[in-house]
């Protein structure tokens, strides 16, 4: 007998006939030998409309009163969810946020989860009810008790820490979609329904995946190892499983504000290749790293700064003991690859053995902008420079002098409070480990408890997992529209910058996503320069630019340069580690259709470009169908 936490969304509950058959899902689960806590969102568009209202009253309505007024949308549909739950036979009870004893931060309208007592629930269960939670809202325990909300969409969330905290053997999540698609449907009509997905990557998928699930819950989903399915509440479909490796167990406290980094990585086994004044033309990367996949050398991070003049600058990592061959396709390509303008414009290559990568890994850091920054600053206080900036929605790395790694470790051990755990290794990894995303996908305990249940329905599947699966070097497509770039000229090239711009736009809540430093170096002034660009969402953009012109103009930086009109596509997938050749393919892609790539950032498992925005769709058409995720026959790209 398993305990499951059912959650079914406001479609999924929207009118009386759909409830009904919500409550002969939750019935047949629990005649099959569950125990089942179901939580709901509220009826179809109910949030939405209640919204409306208050806004049709106040401009800026106030943030208590608003979670005083959202909050009622989840205790309609519990009401009415428990009803029919006991009109069909089955004993149920439905519990508001507070009464299950849901507490979180004084956040209102964005509240973060801090604890989930389990007592009432588990003495209903004994009793041999359903229990149904109100999603989406928690209470502030002072004082003054009071009614919070966690964010649109939180009632994902929720479903995902009651999961958590009851320690139960999986979540799933009803809506009205079959589960997670390897890009947007919309835009790719042939995306196809994934059978399942590592946390780690749905969490790097969110531009993609957040209409579908909270990012937030996938976050507790990974820290606490939560097995979590989506699937639709119209069908009997199996649904995406969002597989979980078994986490470094963490108290139930603090369950949302637990640290957002729990790993401190180190690399000293790389050495950096930089092409520079590469021209700023379609197919330049597309025909480096082919040549580079040809001579199977797998690259880890490859950046691609922003333009300047006519040219730009590409670096990447590779392990050290391929860096002779690299250096040697590089060198090969570059000639080829001279711009026929100015004579002294030319291209070259440097090559760095003595570097080392430095990674702060976590789930916790979307939407926190302070927790990269303060790994800057971490590294500036030590006096240590960054080369290399590399982040991603589960991962910042940065590239540093291989003489400053010990101390950079130390540093950023300290600040993040990351215990070293001897032997065990858990917590200081030198290296990722072969391939933490394998170990996710392999973990016969993830998988025991989703699988049980699934073993019921369909045998067949328990087989198969129990054997290693390929993990596919590319799960799924996103496209960013909402983005803009930015880029600050001529900072000069010493420890504290990146901690002093990301510091800076930190404090203001604004949320960094691709960093990238240029590789070429200016001596203006007598002091050494470098450019670095990084975009932003879109509805920062003012703000940002006001901030940093001001510090521009103190700090003696170059022009800060705005573009808002680009798009990220971007590529993830578990299995890209240790696979040379899926970059190349990426970039071939666009380079056969012409598409300028402006950007690259890379992490270990995703891969993005930024393109000029009216290319963004059809770049994503063209790399979807190009790691054949349209599947077999379906290899056209439609336009
Ligand atoms: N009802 C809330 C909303 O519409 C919470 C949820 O549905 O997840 O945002
Ligand atoms: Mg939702």
């Amino acid at each position: 007998m398993a305990l499951i936490v059912q959650k079914y969304g406001g479609s999924s509950v929207g009118s009386v006939e759909r409830i009904q058959s919500v409550a002969r899902r939750v019935y047949k689960t629990v005649q099959a030998g569950n125990s089942v806590v179901v939580v709901v969102s509220a009826m179809g568009k109910t949030t939405d409309g209640l919204v409306k209202l208050a806004h049709d009253i106040s401009l800026s309505p106030n943030r208590r009163e608003m979670d005083m007024l959202l909050s009622t949308g989840e205790q309609v549909s519990i009401a009415l969810v428990s009803m029919a739950l006991q009109e069909v036979g089955q004993p149920a009870i439905s519990l508001t946020g507070a009464q299950v004893g849901i507490t979180t931060e004084a956040e209102h309208t964005r509240a973060r989860i801090l604890h989930i007592a389990t007592d009432r629930i588990e003495r209903h269960l004994n009793q041999g009810k359903v229990v149904v939670v109100a999603g989406f809202q928690g209470m502030v325990s002072a004082e003054d008790w009071e009614i919070t909300t966690l964010g649109r969409g939180g009632s994902d969330t929720s479903a995902v820490a009651l999961a958590a905290a009851l320690r139960a053997d999986f979540c799933e999540i009803y809506t009205d979609v079959p589960g997670i698609l390897t890009t947007d449907p919309r835009l790719v009509a042939e995306a196809q329904l994934m059978d399942e997905i590592t946390s780690n990557e749905m969490l790097e998928l969110a531009s993609l995946g957040a209409k579908v699930l909270h990012p937030r819950a996938v976050e507790i989903a990974r820290n606490y190892g939560v097995s979590l399915v989506v699937r639709s509440s119209w069908t009997e479909e199996k649904g995406t499983w969002v597989i979980s490796p078994q986490p470094i167990p963490r108290a139930l406290i603090n369950l949302e504000i637990a640290r957002a980094v729990d790993h401190v990585e180190f690399d000293t086994n790389q050495a950096k290749v930089s092409l520079l004044r590469v021209p700023d033309k379609p197919g330049v990367a597309a025909k480096l790293f082919g040549e580079i996949a040809r001579q199977n050398i797998d690259v880890d991070l490859i950046i691609q700064s922003i333009h300047d003049g006519n040219t730009n600058d590409i670096a990447f990592t590779v392990i050290s003991s391929t860096l002779n061959r690299a250096e040697a396709v590089a060198s090969a390509i570059a000639p080829v690859l001279r711009s026929h303008r100015e004579a002294d414009e030319q291209a070259e290559v440097i090559v760095k053995q003595e570097i080392a990568k430095v990674s702060i890994a976590g789930a916790g850091m979307i939407g926190r902008p302070g927790v990269a920054a303060k790994m800057f600053a971490t590294l500036a206080e030590v006096g240590v420079n960054i080369q290399m900036i590399s982040t991603s929605e589960v991962k910042v790395s940065c590239v540093i002098d291989n003489a400053d790694c010990d101390r950079a470790v130390a540093a950023l051990r300290h600040a993040f409070e990351i215990e070293q755990r001897g032997s065990e290794g858990a917590a200081i990894c030198p290296l990722s480990s072969p391939n933490a995303e394998l170990g996710a996908i392999t973990d016969p305990l993830t998988h025991s408890n989703g699988f049980r249940y699934r073993t019921e329905s369909n045998a067949a599947d328990t087989q198969t997992m129990g054997v290693q699966l390929p993990v596919p070097p590319v799960r799924g497509v996103a496209l960013d529209m909402n983005q803009v770039r930015l880029a600050i000229r001529q900072v000069p090239d010493r420890a504290g910058m990146a901690a002093k711009i990301f510091g800076l736009l930190a404090d203001h809540n604004i949320s960094v996503d691709t960093i990238i430093q240029s590789q070429r170096c200016r001596i203006i002034d007598g002091i050494p320069r470098r450019d670095i660009a990084f975009t932003i969402a879109r509805m920062d953009k003012q703000a940002a630019m006001e901030i940093l012109n001001v510090a521009a103009t103190e700090l003696g930086w170059g022009e800060v340069v705005l573009d808002d009109v680009i798009a990220k596509v971007s590529i993830v997938g578990g299995g890209m580690v240790r696979q040379p050749g899926v970059a190349a393919k990426m970039f071939e892609a666009l380079a056969q259709h012409q598409i300028n790539i402006q950007m690259i950032a890379t992490s270990e498992i995703k891969i993005s470009c930024v393109v000029a925005q009216e290319q963004g769709v059809k770049a994503l058409q063209l790399i979807h169908a190009a790691f054949g995720l349209a599947g077999s026959e379906k290899m056209q790209v439609s336009v």
